[in-house]
């Protein structure tokens, strides 16, 4: 039987770990700060920073959330970036994508102060990630070896591959594993013969954007899976085919007009893998709650630069 890493019940651990350090800082003069940045009107973005907030308040943190219009431009939201560097009570920044398209995402992110970018999507703490020194990291990359580290699934000396090569995600993980001693190989859409090199893999991380694409002859016995993929299957015969006429997600399909599935087959997934992340509830909880670390860790690393002025 296939071990499910609950990404719940680990991102309820890092919540409840994090709980006395917002306590501390805010007993010490203010709690820390979260600004989010939501341009125009993505009804996705509207429900991941729904999430975000409500994420803060229920641990006590401070957020800001500004909801420019659809139709900013490019220097409007570089001057509200600029005013969030400059205001002491924000410690994080995230600015939510995609920007609406008039918008040069690249300049507004280079904007964004690298201490206060809790995202950890700025050049500056890119390269830290690369030299493997401290800075904040990429929310669900972090959050993938979270879950490896506290699921006890050793990474040093295995053979890991990841599936995508984005910056929000499939670069940024394979460093982490890397930084962890894994033998890492990166795959994309060029890659010849995805299939052998995947079934390589002790550890296989698929963060692709394509409903249930890794089958069986990608993933070799006994591996473990890590699937960051969210997709939503809108039409019945695809709920059927991939989740082979399960009656509870062909019933979950009729009450909401859609099921969600990862970049795995599902069904191959719990037979072939000793452990995996489900979707939902694998990796998706980790997301949020390695932002309230950044955020936390970003209110510290402030408060003692103050203290030392
Ligand atoms: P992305 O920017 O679209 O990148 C997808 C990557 O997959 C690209 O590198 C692409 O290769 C590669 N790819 C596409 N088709 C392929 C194929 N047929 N064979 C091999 N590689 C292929 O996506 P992303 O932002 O990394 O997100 C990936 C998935 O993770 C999405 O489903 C997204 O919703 C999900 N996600 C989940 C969370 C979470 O919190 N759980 C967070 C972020 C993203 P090329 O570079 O060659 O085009």
């Amino acid at each position: 039987m296939a071990r499910i890493l609950d990404g719940a019940r680990i991102r309820n651990q890092i919540l409840a770990e994090l709980a006395p350090r917002v306590q501390a800082l805010t007993a010490d003069g203010r709690p820390p700060g979260l600004a989010v940045v939501l341009a125009g009107h993505n009804p996705a973005s509207e429900i991941y920073v729904r999430g975000k907030v409500k994420a803060c308040r229920d641990l006590g943190i401070f957020s800001d959330s500004l909801t420019p219009p659809e139709s900013v431009s490019t220097s409007e939201l570089l001057s509200t970036v600029d005013q969030l560097n400059a205001r002491a009570d924000i410690d994080g920044i995230l600015v939510q994508l995609p920007l609406p398209k008039q918008v040069d995402e690249k300049r507004i992110l280079l904007a964004i102060a690298p201490e206060k970018d809790v995202d950890g999507f700025h050049p500056c703490n890119v390269g830290k990630l690369a030299a493997g020194l401290p800075g904040p990291r990429a929310c669900t990359p972090a959050g993938i070896i979270e879950i490896l580290k506290r699921s006890g699934i050793a990474i040093g000396g295995k053979r890991a591959v990841v599936v995508g090569r984005s910056d929000i995600v499939g670069k940024p993980v394979a460093l982490l594993l890397l930084h962890e001693h894994a033998t890492v190989t990166i795959c994309h859409s060029k890659t010849p013969d995805l299939a052998a090199v995947c079934r390589e893999a002790d550890i296989l991380v698929a963060a692709i954007g394509r409903p249930a694409m890794l089958t069986a002859d990608f993933i070799r016995q006994g591996a473990v899976v890590i699937d960051v993929g969210i997709n939503r299957l809108a039409k019945r015969e695809d709920v059927a085919r991939v989740f082979r006429d399960s009656p509870e997600k062909l019933a979950a399909f009729e009450a909401k007009g859609s099921v969600l599935v990862g970049d795995v087959d599902p069904i191959v997934m719990a037979e072939r893998a000793s452990a995996y992340t489900p979707v939902p509830g694998g990796v998706g909880p980790l997301t949020i709650a390695m932002l309230m670390s950044n955020t936390v860790d970003s209110a510290e690393r402030r408060r003692a630069a103050a203290a030392n002025l």
